[in-house]
């Protein structure tokens, strides 16, 4: 059998892997087994599955494809022990995982994507274009190795690494429905934030799956010019229709929306942009994060001084916004999107 013509196992749901097991002629307990040892025990291979006898194990590895990441890299951050890891999939090709540690649990940044076609001028990510989308199975093995290499058991995840993930969007609604089924993972849907740079008819799609999981919306503009500016998206989608469709969003599911706003100097961060932006957002039941914007060498792009950054801030508070300033997390090691992945194609 072909590469292709392989079952991606990993990418199957619950019911899915109990009839495939049964397709070949075994008890459906085996099926269970098999999920177990791929969602809860998250093993990295078929020879780790002990309780699964030797002649199904190797009728899996001659008809599915496992999927498994190795581990390039891993950066430590000295200041707040972020750790950004590299690892290399199945075809050489390489994708970045962020892991943080906060009081409330382990959040891991995953990526959706090889590269990403969106363009956003600020962006490490998308300098070379996509490569191409990523399975479910090979966004759920970002959290998986994390887990196995640090031996914690991961709460929180965020698809804010590389890529578009409303632009892989059936592996995206695949890997959600995996990462939080019952069987497996079983994440609170609350746990997971979706971040778009504004694909509008995938998030009215989005919002009609009626999930409870956050959607962060990439705004980084209070009017239709300005963003053009920042991201070619803008040209497909008004400024407008992106904000209507962050409010069905908060109709459909209840979930308050999170707009994120890359403070860029002299471009977006004026006190008037903040006042134009409060009145854009105005009746949109939200959050707005504040991300200093991290400039990338490829671009002249210079963050906001911490100064603009509060008058920002205390802008938006007088028109009642509820804002936060991201904090920057492992800023010692890469940090902005796709850097670290950049680093490495261009060293080898
Ligand atoms: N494609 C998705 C998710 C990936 S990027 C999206 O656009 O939302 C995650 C967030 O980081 C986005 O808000 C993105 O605009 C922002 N971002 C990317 N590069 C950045 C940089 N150099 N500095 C600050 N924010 C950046």
């Amino acid at each position: 059998m072909t590469e292709q013509s392989r079952i991606d196992i990993k990418s199957l749901t619950y019911e899915e892997v109990l009839s495939f097991v049964e397709s070949l002629g075994e008890k459906p307990f085996r099926g269970k087994q098999l999920y177990e040892w791929m969602h809860v025990h998250k093993v990295a291979s078929y020879d780790e599955m002990t309780n699964l006898p030797g002649k199904l194990r190797q009728k899996l590895a001659e008809s599915t494809v496992y999927t498994a990441l190795t581990q390039v890299e891993c950066q430590i951050s000295k200041e707040d022990d972020t750790r950004k890891y590299l690892f290399a999939l199945a075809d050489g090709n390489m994708v970045e995982s962020v892991l943080m540690r906060y009081k409330h649990g382990n959040s891991v940044c995953v990526s959706s994507q090889v590269g990403c076609r969106m363009g956003c001028r600020f962006c490490a990510s998308t300098l070379d274009g996509l490569v191409r989308n990523l399975q479910p199975s090979e966004i759920l093995d970002q959290i998986y190795a994390i887990e196995r290499a640090t031996g914690e058991r991961v709460s929180h995840v965020v698809v804010m690494g590389t890529g578009e993930p409303m632009d892989n969007y059936d592996n995206l609604l695949r890997f959600i429905r995996l990462l939080t089924d019952e069987h497996g993972s079983n994440i609170s849907q609350r746990n997971l934030t979706v971040s778009t740079c504004g694909i509008v008819p995938r998030i009215r799609m989005l919002a009609e799956e009626h999930l409870q999981i956050t959607l962060a919306l990439s705004l980084h503009a209070s009017n239709q010019q300005k963003r053009l500016e920042l991201m070619p998206v803008a040209n497909r989608y008004d400024i407008q229709e992106v904000v209507d469709a962050c409010r069905y969003y908060f109709e459909q599911t209840g979930r308050r929306i999170t707009f994120e706003y890359s403070l860029v100097a002299g471009v977006n961060d004026s006190e008037a942009d903040a006042a134009e932006l409060a009145a854009l957002i105005a009746d949109v039941n939200c959050h707005i994060n504040l991300i200093p914007v991290n400039p990338i060498k490829e671009r002249d792009y210079v963050q906001s001084s911490r100064g603009a950054v509060e008058a920002f801030k205390n802008k938006l508070e007088k028109y009642g916004r509820n804002v936060t300033i991201r904090r920057e997390m492992g800023r010692d090691i890469d940090g902005a999107c796709g850097q670290l992945r950049r680093r490495h194609i261009s060293e080898t």
